[in-house]
């Protein structure tokens, strides 16, 4: 049985870029991959980044139960379907995920067990460059993540670990959770079996 680890951040926070190089860096690694409403951003790759699906068929799979957790996010369902994550689990020794704050809430009140981390920005005009170059962003998307992105920091305090991602400074950040993954595997011995 694999550890899920909870990786998130505000929108533009660099989870993405921190979990690809995890996923070189830790042996029997793997992402999951959410499913989302979102339409894809220009560098998005269906079954890489996400599983992208119409507001419809994310509205029947709900209604089917097949999601163990969904939150909306700026107008947008995002989710992790339960049988996906059951199969990640037994076929990986660490399960990375994009989930937000939300998700993570719920997926604790269903008593999933994970390892926790946020992403603070040490800047919030740090945060906006960076959405912005992300691009196909609208002004008022912009602003409405912005205002979330304030939200989920204020409620990330029950994390296990928050680090700021110091601009700049990413490969350190990297490090650092890369070290907090191994102590936690170490400690449930999971590399032992
Ligand atoms: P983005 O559109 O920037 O890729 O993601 C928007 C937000 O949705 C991010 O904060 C990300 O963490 C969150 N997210 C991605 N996948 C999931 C998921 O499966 N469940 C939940 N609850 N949030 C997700």
């Amino acid at each position: 049985m694999g550890l899920l680890v909870i990786i998130s951040s505000p929108s533009g926070g660099g989870k993405d870029v921190v979990i690809n190089t995890l996923l070189k860096h830790l042996p029997r690694s793997a992402r999951l991959i959410s499913t989302t409403t979102r339409p894809p951003r220009p560098d998005n790759k269906e079954g890489v980044d996400y599983f992208f699906i119409t507001r419809d068929e994310f509205e029947r799979r709900i209604a089917a139960d097949e999601f163990l957790e969904y939150n909306i996010y700026a107008n947008n369902y995002y989710g992790t379907p339960r049988a996906y994550l059951e199969k990640m689990l037994a076929s990986y020794d660490i399960v990375l995920s994009q989930i937000e704050v939300n998700g993570k809430h719920n997926l604790d009140k269903l008593n999933i067990k994970n390892l926790s981390i946020f992403m603070l920005p040490d800047d919030i005009n740090n945060l906006r460059k960076r959405i912005a170059k992300r691009g196909g962003i609208t002004p008022e998307v912009m602003e409405h993540r912005l205002e979330i992105a304030q939200k989920e920091i204020a409620a990330s305090v029950d994390y296990d670990y928050r680090i700021v991602n110091v601009e700049g400074k990413l490969p350190e950040t990297i490090d650092k959770i890369e070290k907090i993954i191994l102590k936690r595997l170490e400690e449930t011995s999971i590399l032992d079996n």
